[in-house]
């Protein structure tokens, strides 16, 4: 709670109406980055997400199997794990 009243007011003034869900997000994973409540986005689909995948050490993120899969197949995930 206190948390999210330091975010909240950090952000007041600088979000109006017009703000764009693109904006918000990376607000979130700027704000929450090196915290114990870290959060990122999916390189795929763009959701934020506070678990998933991790790809080369932080290139690219996913949310979900599905996501997953639209960069690698089984193998090539299999393969990216085994060298990095
Ligand atoms: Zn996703």
């Amino acid at each position: 709670e206190p948390e999210l009243n330091s975010f909240a007011e950090f952000y007041i003034d600088k979000w109006d109406e017009n703000t764009s869900e693109d904006v918000i997000a990376e607000s979130f994973t700027d704000f929450w980055w090196d915290t114990d409540k870290a959060c990122r986005r999916c390189s795929e689909c763009g959701r934020l997400m506070r678990a998933g995948y991790c790809a080369d050490m932080g290139v690219a993120y996913y949310c979900s199997d599905e996501c997953l899969h639209s960069d690698f197949t089984d193998e090539e995930w299999a393969e990216e794990c085994e060298n990095n």
